[in-house]
């Protein structure tokens, strides 16, 4: 575990802390000297110096968590809107609940999550707002209708975002993963993850702190002229879109 600063840097709060690219974005944060606040499922989240409870696909839920965070810690000056889920199949045979569950965790729970963190940010005249997409937004995916969809709508939705506080000092920006060492990708079949290590020019998937690097830099001050921007972190696959 990540050894807790002081929090000199500011709160921040990252979606989906307790594993996967949340966990080393939380610890990469940590070691930058954020206060870092891992919202998560079940209100646990070890690598974390502070915690609270979230389900990211109920409104009323992460209105909860950002009140809870603000009253404890003061406002959230970065807000990473990391957790998600795939529920993947071909459209023919994609269930309802499949589409709602996707769209209402990746896309409306990050959403939601933005806008719940936003007027701490429009009073502090600042603030780093990250989504995590991915690089099947752009490339497209078959059998990930519903997922890609909710990635590609992130887009639309930060760069909205970023017009809308721009002159407020708030950025808005979209990291976008391509194939990423975490529990999600862990049960592709190997035939399928040759095929795609074999079109990804660096030939080799992405570490969760690699990610976190990226995220690390939006969230500084080297950070600060960048807004509305998509970064890929996919070791070329997406390169072109
Ligand atoms: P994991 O499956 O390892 O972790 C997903 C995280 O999201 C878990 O912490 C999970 O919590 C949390 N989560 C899911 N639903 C909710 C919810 N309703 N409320 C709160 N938390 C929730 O995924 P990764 O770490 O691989 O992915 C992190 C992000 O990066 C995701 O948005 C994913 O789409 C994106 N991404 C991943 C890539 C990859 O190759 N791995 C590539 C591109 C993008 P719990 O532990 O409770 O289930």
């Amino acid at each position: 575990m990540t050894e807790p600063t002081s929090g000199a840097q500011g709160v921040a709060l990252v979606t989906g802390a307790n594993r996967g690219i949340g966990a080393a974005i939380a610890q990469r944060l940590i070691s930058d000297g954020f206060l870092v606040v891992g919202a998560t499922r079940s209100g646990q989240a070890p690598d974390c110096t502070h915690s609270v409870q979230v389900d990211v696909a109920s409104p009323d839920s992460i209105s909860a968590a950002i009140a809870e965070v603000e009253a404890k810690h003061g406002p959230v000056s970065v807000l990473v809107a990391n957790a998600g889920i795939t529920r993947d199949a071909l459209l023919m045979r994609m269930s309802e609940s499949d589409i709602d569950d996707v769209l209402s965790t990746n896309l409306g729970g990050s959403i939601r999550l933005a806008r719940a963190g936003l007027r701490g940010m429009l009073k502090a005249r600042g603030g780093r707002i990250i989504f995590i997409s991915s690089v099947v937004a752009m490339m497209g995916s078959a059998g990930q209708v519903n997922y890609a969809a909710s990635k590609a709508g992130l887009i639309g939705a930060a760069r909205s975002l970023a017009r809308e506080v721009g002159s407020r000092g708030i950025t808005v920006n979209v990291v976008a993963p391509g194939f990423v060492d975490t529990d999600m990708t862990a049960d592709l079949d190997p035939s399928r993850k040759d095929e795609i290590l074999g079109a990804v020019p660096l030939g080799r998937y992405a570490t969760p702190a690699e990610v976190a690097g990226v995220v690390s830099f939006l969230a500084s001050a080297d950070g600060g002229y960048v807004t509305g921007a998509v970064i890929p972190v996919d070791g070329g696959l997406g390169m072109g879109h």
